[in-house]
């Protein structure tokens, strides 16, 4: 049956391209699909986090989740480091994956920078650590924002290397798929109009949690004023809007508002320009203010009641740990007599 997970690190705060790219998309999946939500704990701390931060981050994670509308008890909601099986996987994996496959990934090019030198070790295997996320549930599909699809093209091809690597041992322990297969050849869904949210600051560059800048993203806690505030300082080139869609070529600033206004609104860039266009950022920045705050404000106040409450955010993340962990024993007990491992 067709089986959804995704990710998001408790990295920070949770920003509008999260939203947008990430969490809304997986609401509607879960009628669809079988559903499993992550708070990927253990992929936040390749970077430094501070221990009350993390937890912080952890429930604000979980917390955006369920106010988004994604249910805890259709889907299964948990943090990645209570089921210990994510670490054994991802080691695995770490001796499937090649050297090579890892430094071509542009994310780690990104966060290392110059000072390659001297980055985790977890930031270079992240890409590792992802794909057992994945394949651990034998998950067919994962809903990202465009910044993943190079990692998941990664998982795609540790998952062929797995399968072929040790096709005779699947077949002997009569453990594959009708296909022969162990782990399944996951598919990407990245659509819509905001699988790439851009900086506020720099229209070149994606919006992120781990961006110094506050200023470069609206986050999902942020009152009305200060997303006010962040739309009206928002880097743009003087010229006004285009009548058509064509005329955002080359702008991405431009372009970076008009897709976040269409994605609100849940219109087509086409749509926004029919009727914006022609006008300039002084009609269209205020309009965009007062949607994104009708969006964001309500789920804010449920993040908010459910933060006031941590004890039940724990207990939903244990309780779906505990399911996720039934489903990721069994396919690492496989895993484990398909390589050799004595028990
Ligand atoms: P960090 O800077 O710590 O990596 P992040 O903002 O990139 O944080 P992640 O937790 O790495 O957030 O990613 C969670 C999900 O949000 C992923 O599916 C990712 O593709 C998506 N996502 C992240 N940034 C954007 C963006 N700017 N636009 C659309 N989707 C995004
Ligand atoms: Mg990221």
């Amino acid at each position: 049956s067709p089986r959804v997970f995704s990710g998001i690190q408790p990295s920070g705060d949770l920003h509008l391209g999260n939203y947008l790219g990430a969490i809304r998309r997986f609401v509607p999946l879960q009628d669809t699909h079988e559903t499993i939500y992550c708070v990927v704990d253990m992929h936040a701390i390749t970077v430094w986090q501070e221990p009350e931060a993390l937890r912080r981050a952890t429930r604000e994670v979980a917390a955006a989740f369920i106010a988004a509308g994604v249910d805890p008890k259709r889907s299964i909601v948990f943090n990645q480091s209570q089921v210990v099986q994510h670490a054994e996987l991802a080691w695995v994996f770490n001796c499937v994956a090649r050297m090579g496959w890892m430094a071509r990934m542009t994310q780690f090019k990104d966060k290392a920078g110059k000072n390659s030198e001297n980055v985790s070790l977890g930031l270079f295997a992240y890409p590792s650590l992802m794909a057992a996320d994945i394949l651990l549930y034998k998950a067919t599909h994962v809903p990202v924002g465009d910044d993943q699809k190079q990692h998941l093209e990664l998982t795609r091809d540790i998952a062929a290397k797995f399968n072929n690597d040790y096709a005779a041992s699947i077949a002997a322990e009569g453990v594959g798929a009708p296909d022969g297969q162990f782990f399944p050849i996951t598919e990407p869904l990245i659509a819509g109009p905001a699988t790439r949210i851009m900086s506020l600051r720099d229209g070149t560059k994606k919006m992120s949690k781990s961006d110094p800048s506050e200023q470069s993203r609206i986050s999902l806690l942020d009152d009305a004023d200060a997303i006010a505030k962040k739309i009206k300082k928002a880097t743009t080139d003087p010229a006004e809007l285009p009548l058509e869609v064509d005329g955002l070529k080359d702008r991405p600033e431009a372009d970076n508002l008009v897709g976040i206004y269409a994605a609100l609104s849940d219109k087509t860039e086409a749509d926004v320009l029919a009727e914006f266009g022609g006008q300039g950022w002084g009609k269209f920045k205020p309009a965009l203010a007062d949607l994104a705050v009708a969006v964001l404000a309500p789920m804010a106040g449920e993040m908010q009641r459910l933060l006031d409450d941590p004890e039940t955010i724990d207990a939903v993340l244990r309780d779906g740990g505990e399911r996720a962990g039934a489903i990721a024993e069994k396919t690492m007990a496989e895993v484990r007599s398909i390589i050799g491992f004595i028990r």
